[in-house]
């Protein structure tokens, strides 16, 4: 790590505008941390604690980090996996997952194109702005095609005639098939990420980054979950944990003039349908009861 070492505050880079700005400033609020914009719009300052953000183009984040003019940053996995592909290091890591803005890097060709398997790419130009990964795919797989590096608009290089395939990020598959492609290999699964430096600053800095990745597990395990609150038959508890889903340490207390009946109530991971709930009233719970969990500290 080179510069900025003096610096106290902890400093996160998130996306400016895109896919992934509303969502890293919705994660950082749901931590506790609110902010206040300075007139560029560039930097906001953290008025809760000393945590600072830093607006910036996605593709500057790794660099960002490595610079030491961040600490962290929220970023696709896609991106970072670019960025040490191409710095063949693993300075800047991977530390944490963040189950939100899935994609993957897939090679598409034109619909018409036979590719069965992987060694039919041989020979093929395959446009991406992802050389770096794909250069070691292709290497790794044992495929010889010339890579076509653009910056944008990579779905209509085969229609221009610049290149016959593409190797792009997917999430529907809509622009695929708007542009005649077929997905055919995946080249890496993505989603939004917490990047940094592999070992965290020796200083308060290092304190608030633990802090703040704490909250931020707290948050990804409790997007999907919710609190279920039921009666049930004392003897039916085994049989309503089997149905819920993925529920955490249920508790179960004495339902007052309940005549055997209890009170369960579990966390659970993952989404409660309303099958879920037909499913355990059909197996004698009632009162059944779904909300949402807003912070959960294990
Ligand atoms: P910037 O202006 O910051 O460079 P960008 O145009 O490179 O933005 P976005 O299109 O906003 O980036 O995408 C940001 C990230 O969102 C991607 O790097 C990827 O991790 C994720 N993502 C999720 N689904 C998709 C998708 N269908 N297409 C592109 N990116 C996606
Ligand atoms: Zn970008």
């Amino acid at each position: 790590m080179s510069a900025a070492t003096d610096r106290e505050r902890l400093r996160i880079a998130v996306q400016k505008s895109g896919r992934l700005a509303e969502f890293s400033q919705d994660l950082l609020a749901r931590c506790g941390l609110g902010f206040r914009r300075s007139r560029d719009k560039l930097f906001c300052f953290g008025e809760s604690l000393a945590v600072d953000l830093l607006l910036v183009r996605d593709d500057d984040i790794p660099c960002l980090i490595e610079q030491g003019v961040c600490d962290i940053g929220i970023v696709g996995r896609n991106v970072l996996a670019e960025y040490s592909a191409a710095r063949q290091d693993g300075g800047i890591v991977e530390l944490r997952a963040l189950d939100s803005a899935h994609c993957r890097l897939s090679i598409a060709v034109p619909q018409e194109l036979s590719c069965a398997t992987v060694q039919e790419l041989n020979g093929l130009r395959i446009a991406t702005s992802y050389p770096a990964l794909l250069g070691a795919w292709l290497a790794e797989q044992g495929v010889a095609a010339p890579i076509v590096e653009l910056s944008g608009s990579v779905e209509i290089a085969p229609r221009l005639g610049t290149a016959d395939a593409i190797c792009d990020l997917v999430s529907s598959g809509a622009t695929l098939a708007a542009n005649q492609l077929r997905e055919t290999f995946k080249v890496l699964d993505s989603e939004a990420v917490v990047a940094g430096a592999q070992s965290p600053p020796a200083d308060a800095r290092g304190e608030l980054l633990h802090l703040l990745l704490g909250r931020i597990d707290g948050v990804v395990r409790v997007r999907e979950s919710k609190l279920v609150m039921l009666h049930i038959d004392r003897f039916g508890v085994d049989r309503i944990n089997a149905l819920l889903p993925n529920p955490q340490l249920p508790t179960v207390t004495p339902v007052e003039g309940g005549n055997g009946r209890v009170a369960l109530q579990a966390v659970c991971d993952g989404p409660v349908t309303w099958q879920h709930l037909e499913d355990l009233r059909r197996a004698g719970a009632s009162q059944l009861l779904v909300l949402p969990v807003e912070k959960l500290l294990a």
